[in-house]
C-alpha cells in the first residue's frame, strides 16, 4: 500500500517511515508539509518521490491508499477529514485532536465512509504490555486493587518547541504523555475511568503550558489509578505497576518507543522475571493496520480507543484547571 504522510515530523522520520517500509510492498510516496521547500528537504532526505505543501494534491493521487498524519496536534482534525474525504484510510497520532468533540467527528466521518481509521498508540503493541495485560486479565494477581503509570522523561533537546511553549498547537505534558497513560491503562485493565482528580505545574521547561502532571483515577472497579507525566525528569525511568489480591506486577522502562525494559512478578511463591516478545512496537502498529484494511482483524488502537484517551486526558486537564474531581461520561459513538 502507498502512503503519504502528512506531516514532515521527528516520529515519522525516526519511526514510522521504516515501519511502513517494512511492511510487505508497504512505501510512502507522497509528503505533505506546511511549506513546500521543507517537504521537498524531508523528500529528498528519505526518499519519498513526491513533496508537496498542498494537500489535496496529495490525496487527489489515487494510489494512495493511506495517510499517516503526524503533524503537530491542532492539524490532525481537518488533516484527517480531508483525508477521509478522500477515501483514504487513516493512521492518525495522539492526540487525535485537541476536542473531543472534533476527535469523536473524525471518527464518526472514517464510520461512515467505511475506512479504516486508527490511533497511534503504540504502546499497545509493545511485547511487554501485551504480557502485562494477559497476566493482568488472566487472574495472574486476583482482583485489581490499583495500578501506577510512571511516564517522566526528559525531554530531548530537539524535541523541545511546540510542545513545550505553543497551547495552540496542542502542545504541554497532559497532551503529549496523559493520552499514552489513559491508552495503556484502558488496555491493560480493560476499562475506562469514572472519574479523575488531577495536578498540572511547570517544572522548569512549560512556558504557557503544563510540563508535569500528576492524577488519580477512579476505575468502576473501584480500583484506583496513578499516573504521573512529566518533561523534565532526566534520572525518572518509566514504568508501571500493578496491584492485586493475589500478586503484584512491577515493570520497569516499559513506556518506550523501542521493545525494552523489565517485569517482575511478586506473589507468595516469591519474584520471578516475566519474558516478553521483543519485537520492535510501531511495524507491529502499521502491520495490524494493514491487515485491517485486508479485512483482517482491526487496528492496535482504533478511533474509539483514541477518542477515550484525549477524553481522559482533557477531564485531567479540567481537573486540574478547577481543583476539581472530574467525572467523564462516555459517548457511544459506535
Ligand atoms: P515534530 O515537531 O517533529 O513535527 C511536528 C511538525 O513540526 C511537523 O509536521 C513539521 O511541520 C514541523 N517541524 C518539525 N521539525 C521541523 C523543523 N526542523 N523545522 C521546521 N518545522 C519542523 O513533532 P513530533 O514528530 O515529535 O510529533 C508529531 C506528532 O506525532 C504529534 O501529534 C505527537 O503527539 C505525535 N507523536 C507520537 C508518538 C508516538 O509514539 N505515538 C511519538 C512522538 C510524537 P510541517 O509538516 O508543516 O513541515
Amino acid at each position: 500500500m502507498n502512503w503519504a504522510l502528512i506531516g514532515a515530523s521527528t516520529i515519522a522520520s525516526q519511526y514510522m517511515i521504516a515501519a511502513i517500509r517494512a511492511q510487505q510492498a508497504g512505501e510512502v510516496t507522497w509528503v505533505v508539509s506546511g511549506t513546500r521547500d521543507r517537504a521537498e528537504t524531508y523528500a529528498r532526505d528519505h526518499g519519498i518521490a513526491r513533496a508537496t505543501a498542498d494537500l489535496d494534491e496529495a490525496l487527489r493521487d489515487p494510489s494512495v491508499g493511506a495517510a499517516y498524519i503526524s503533524s503537530t496536534n491542532e492539524k490532525h482534525e481537518a488533516q484527517a477529514r480531508a483525508a477521509i474525504a478522500a477515501g483514504k484510510h487513516v493512521l492518525c497520532e495522539k492526540p487525535l485532536a485537541t476536542s473531543v468533540e472534533g476527535a469523536v467527528a473524525m471518527v464518526r466521518a472514517a464510520r461512515d465512509a467505511g475506512l479504516v481509521f486508527a490511533t497511534n498508540h503504540h504502546l499497545r503493541c509493545a511485547g511487554s504490555h501485551r504480557a502485562i495485560r494477559e497476566m493482568v486479565q488472566g487472574g495472574s494477581i486476583g482482583e485489581v486493587l490499583s495500578m501506577r503509570v510512571f511516564h517522566a522523561v526528559h525531554l530531548p533537546e530537539h524535541l523541545r518547541g511546540w510542545r513545550l511553549d505553543n497551547p495552540g498547537a496542542g502542545g504541554g505534558a497532559i497532551l503529549d504523555l496523559t493520552v499514552h497513560n489513559a491508552d495503556t491503562v484502558r488496555f491493560i485493565l480493560g476499562a475506562d475511568p469514572q472519574a479523575v482528580s488531577g495536578q498540572m505545574g511547570v517544572s522548569g521547561m512549560g512556558q504557557g503550558v503544563e510540563d508535569s502532571a500528576m492524577s488519580v483515577w477512579t476505575m468502576p472497579s473501584g480500583a484506583m489509578v496513578m499516573s504521573h507525566e512529566s518533561f523534565t525528569h532526566p534520572f525518572a525511568a518509566s514504568g508501571l505497576e500493578v496491584h492485586g489480591t493475589e500478586g503484584s506486577i512491577l515493570a520497569r522502562g516499559v513506556l518506550s518507543q523501542d521493545p525494552e525494559g523489565e517485569i517482575e512478578l511478586v506473589n507468595a511463591e516469591g519474584r520471578k522475571a516475566v519474558p516478553f516478545d521483543p519485537h520492535p512496537l510501531y511495524p507491529e502498529a502499521v502491520r495490524q493496520f494493514c491487515a485491517a484494511v485486508a479485512g483482517d482483524g482491526s487496528p492496535a488502537a482504533s478511533g474509539l480507543d483514541g477518542v477515550r484517551s484525549l477524553q481522559i486526558a482533557l477531564a485531567v486537564r479540567t481537573s486540574a484547571q478547577n481543583g476539581v474531581r472530574q467525572s467523564i461520561q462516555y459517548e457511544d459513538i459506535a
